[in-house]
């Protein structure tokens, strides 16, 4: 299916400038929110959306890993932009990717800019929020309602410009005649709702009239940030109109974690004894435990502990990233320090310190340099504040 596509970029009520970008370049659609000042910021999300564009110009991708890897070549190519040129120092973007396709649409995300599927009256997240909020979400940590309005909310663990190994997330997902898909700069979802989100796009089949109404609602609600949406229309002719009367606003659905059946299920078999060798049976048994805990040790030794990446304070106070666990297995401490920054836990805003004490897990040494950057970020952004004079502020 073709889709019908609404755009529209603002900058909003209170930024000077506008760092969100967008490629609508059928089949492909994107937008990226960048970050690092308002130079900088501005040349990666254009970067990312050029980089893409130029390369899909070349050969149009036909799966998710196509487009992955035309992600993976934008991050290289703010990367090679901030090496030739140190004002850009420190600039990154999201970037969210849509390929549509006859019944499916193909996806491609890095970061806090969201995709969102609107079926049926309901609205579901399709992308995953790569930001320290979206990680305590996810882990049972905070309430997902709590989670729009909290303070570190625009803390992203994930961007591209930042390191030449950025874990892209990819999807398919199939589609039907009615279907809405939305992508946004979390300038929309920062400023309204899932449910006046799924108002919109329940209510208004033209996907420009929609674009338009929900730029206008997010700057009605206070325009804190640039506002980017793509509106893509998967149209047999429109939403049902029968149904639009008597639309409810849905509340969206949020990722929960669920326990597998296989968890619930799980019972204790009872052991079946039968006659032998009493003493050989207990080395046996014992050898074999020994060799599952050596086993499990290892496991956890060389797999979870050698993969496992925090950031959190030095016992001198700077930040660091370490491999391993942030608190210690039965006493031993399973950790060591591989990155150090020139930033102290006490550059950062309050409401950081804490949680930056308690370590704050990544998925990867990618993810773990990237929240490591963002922190740095806040810390200068706190020192603008004090000192407004001696620097510019960057701003995401
Ligand atoms: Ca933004």
């Amino acid at each position: 299916m073709t889709p019908i596509v609404g755009v529209r970029t603002d900058r909003g009520r209170v930024r000077d400038g506008n760092e969100d970008a967008y490629l609508v370049e059928e089949p492909l659609f994107g937008i990226a929110d960048g970050m690092g000042g308002h130079i900088a910021g501005d040349v990666a999300s254009n970067t990312a959306v050029d980089t893409i564009g130029a390369h899909a110009r070349e050969e149009v991708p036909r799966d998710p890993d196509a487009l992955v890897a035309l992600v993976q070549a934008a991050n290289q190519a703010i990367i090679d932009k901030t090496s030739e040129d140190p004002t850009l120092q420190g600039m990154g973007t999201t970037c969210t990717l849509i390929l549509a396709a006859d019944d499916h649409i193909d996806l491609a995300h890095v970061g806090d800019s969201r995709g969102y599927l609107y079926r049926d009256d309901e609205l579901s997240q399709i992308t995953e929020d790569h930001t320290l909020v979206g990680r305590m979400v996810r882990e049972g940590r905070l309430d997902p309602q709590d989670a729009e309005r909290h303070p570190q909310r625009n803390i992203i663990t994930r961007a591209l410009g930042i390191d030449r190994n950025v874990i892209v997330d990819k999807d398919t997902l199939p589609i039907q005649p009615g279907d809405r898909v939305l992508i946004c700069s979390d300038g929309l979802t920062s400023m309204i709702d899932a449910g006046a989100i799924a108002e919109v796009l329940g209510s208004e089949p033209d996907p420009q009239a929609a674009a338009d109404r929900l730029v206008d609602l997010a700057n009605e609600a206070g325009g804190e940030d640039n506002i980017t949406v793509v509106v893509l229309a998967f149209d047999d002719g429109g939403p049902d109109p029968e149904r639009l009367q008597a639309r409810q606003p849905t509340p969206i659905e949020t990722p929960a974690a669920t326990a597998t059946a296989s968890d619930r299920d799980r019972r204790d078999v009872p052991a079946t004894g039968r006659s032998g060798g009493w003493g050989r049976k207990v080395v046996v048994t014992l050898l074999i435990i020994v060799l599952l805990l050596g086993g499990v040790f290892a496991f956890f030794r060389f797999v979870i502990v050698a993969n496992s990446y925090f950031v959190a304070t030095a016992s001198d106070g700077h930040l660091a990233i370490y491999r391993g666990l942030p608190d210690d297995v039965f006493g031993v401490t399973f950790q060591e320090e591989i990155q150090t920054s020139t930033t102290t836990v006490g550059d950062l805003p309050e409401f950081l310190q804490e949680d930056v004490s308690n370590g704050i897990d990544a998925d990867s040494l990618s993810d773990a340099r990237t929240t490591l950057h963002n922190l740095e970020d806040r810390a200068r952004d706190r020192e603008f504040d004090k000192n407004p004079t001696r620097n510019q502020k960057g701003s995401k």
